[in-house]
């Protein structure tokens, strides 16, 4: 397998150069580009398209179980080359290794989970109002599937949209994150060796302002499925609708993370810091704000802070490290000038991070943890995603307080609550406007589980049987077997 080589995309069974040129993939831990990724055009993503829809009807022909064997093949070829493929995530995305093999893990087991269903999609048998007539509902692909993903799970989000599309018979065009392609472009080698027919993944690389675009713009497309930032999310919704083409979102987060005062402290503490600080803070469902009870709010930020410090940053490549890069310089960027502001705007710094003085490895982009304090409801670091090692903690009189602020978002996405209190659980789990809500314990979500988000964080969802759904569609069928013309009926009079 060519597995270091990166320079072709897989389009129509084939292998492709940009013709745009290539683009440099930059190792965040150093700063240096480690290799070229083809940059494709316009062009090509429609070429993508048409491989995608032309491979549809032969994919869709065949049983779910001949379909889930492909899967489970590359769901064994992900595991066998789970190391080289975690390797690569670590260099072009930064997390730390061990993070990296638990992704490449994950994105083994969508293959495996989702080739499950092959037994499981049903359709429905309805009674007809006349004699001698059935009605059937049958689930039906919905065809040919655009799929684009951001940076922070450049090999798990491949598997969460392919994976789906494939078992319930579509085709797809997947555009991962031009930062991070790859992965992707590693995982296609995958499934070229799986024997996938040609055509049924499509792995094109590119900006998202070209490609992106150009894939999401098209008429001949049944579904585009983003996971990525509220503003490209916002700009694809707008693409899509002069064609009516469904889009599914899953966007932002602004997580809050709420501790009472009769939390397991202990519990709280750990799950907080690692909810916070795993993959730099670059998870959609990351603990974004802290709301602690004030009786335990002393006691809860000194042993925070304590071990926040206690992080080792490091080169990601090391299994000793807890905290890699940031992803980009311009994200390196994006939270610095966060953090500047919520300084300028009164929060108190109870662990001041920043760029270190002396770097794990020289020329990454490198920025350690940050704990802010005195900070109220309405300031821009309680309301804006922060996406990074910056964590604010605001004091709650008692959980209505906490509900209230918490509720008191843009976004939607994941909540977390601490306590021992039967009532305060069922009460948040009443109240909470969030589409995913962690009671004494974090995340990440389950494969089984429904990911999805309130408000700003998306119309849409991925995983589980409710994830499945957007990827198929109903078709009515009206079967009259009796041998005579159909009853006239007049059901509205
Ligand atoms: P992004 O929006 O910048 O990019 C996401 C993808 O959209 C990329 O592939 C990009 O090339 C593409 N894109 C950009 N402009 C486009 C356009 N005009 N048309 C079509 N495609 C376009 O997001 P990002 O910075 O890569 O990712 C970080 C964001 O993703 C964060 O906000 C994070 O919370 C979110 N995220 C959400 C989830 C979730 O499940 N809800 C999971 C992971 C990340």
């Amino acid at each position: 397998m060519q597995s270091e080589d990166h320079s072709s995309m897989w389009i129509g069974g084939h292998w492709h150069k940009g013709a745009e040129g290539t683009r440099p993939v930059i190792n965040p831990a150093t700063g240096e580009v480690f290799a070229h990724a083809p940059e494709a055009s316009a062009a090509q993503a429609l070429q993508a398209i048409d491989a995608a829809r032309a491979a549809q009807p032969a994919w869709a022909r065949l049983s779910p179980l001949q379909r889930g064997v492909f899967m489970h093949k590359i769901a064994g070829l992900i595991r066998e080359h789970a190391e080289p493929l975690a390797q690569l995530v670590v260099r072009e995305q930064g997390k730390p290794i061990t993070e990296a093999r638990g992704e490449v893990g994950g994105a083994a087991e969508f293959f495996t989970y989702f080739a499950e269903f092959a037994r499981r999609i049903q359709g429905e048998i309805l009674p007809s109002d006349a004699p001698g007539e059935q009605i059937w509902i049958q689930r039906v692909p919905v065809g040919v599937v655009v799929g684009i993903i951001p940076w922070n799970y450049p090999a798990a989000l491949v598997s969460r949209k392919v994976a789906p599309a494939l078992i319930a018979g579509n085709t797809i065009v997947l555009k991962p994150h031009e930062e991070t392609p790859l992965s992707a472009l590693y995982m296609a080698r995958l499934f070229e060796q799986a024997g996938l027919p040609a055509g049924v993944v499509n792995i094109v690389t590119g900006a998202g302002g070209t490609v992106g675009a150009a894939l999401t713009t098209h008429s001949d497309v049944d579904l585009v499925t983003m996971t990525g930032s509220v503003p490209t999310g916002k700009r694809i919704m707008v693409a899509a609708a002069p064609n009516l083409v469904p889009v599914s979102l899953e966007l932002g987060g602004k997580a809050p993370l709420i501790v009472m005062e009769d939390a397991d402290l202990d519990l709280a503490v750990a799950s907080a810091v690692t909810s916070r600080f795993m993959n730099c803070g670059q998870v959609c469902i990351c603990n974004e704000r802290m709301l602690v009870h004030e009786k335990v709010y002393d006691a809860f930020v000194t042993r925070f802070v304590q071990a926040t410090k206690a992080l080792r940053l490091g080169d990601p490549m090391l299994e000793t490290t807890d905290l890699g890069p940031k992803v980009s310089q311009p994200e390196l960027e994006k939270v610095e000038a966060i953090l500047a502001a919520a300084l300028k705007s009164g929060a108190e710094p109870l662990l001041l991070g920043g760029r270190p003085d002396t770097p794990p490895v020289a020329g990454g982009y490198w920025m350690t943890p940050t704990v802010l304090g005195g900070v109220t409801a309405d300031m821009a670091i309680m309301q804006d995603e922060i996406f990074g090692p910056v964590v604010p903690v605001m004091k709650v009189s008692g959980f209505d307080e906490a509900m209230a602020v918490a509720n008191d978002s843009r976004y939607g996405l994941s909540a977390y609550l601490f306590t021992q209190d039967y009532r305060r659980i069922m009460q948040a789990v009443a109240d909470i406007r969030f589409g995913e809500i962690y009671v004494n314990r974090i995340g990440p979500e389950a494969l089984q589980g429904y990911h999805t988000g309130y408000r700003n964080s998306g119309p849409g969802g991925d995983d589980g049987i409710h994830g499945l759904e957007s990827y198929l569609r109903k078709k009515s069928v009206y079967v009259n077997w009796s041998g005579s013309s159909p009853v006239p009926l007049m059901p509205y009079a």
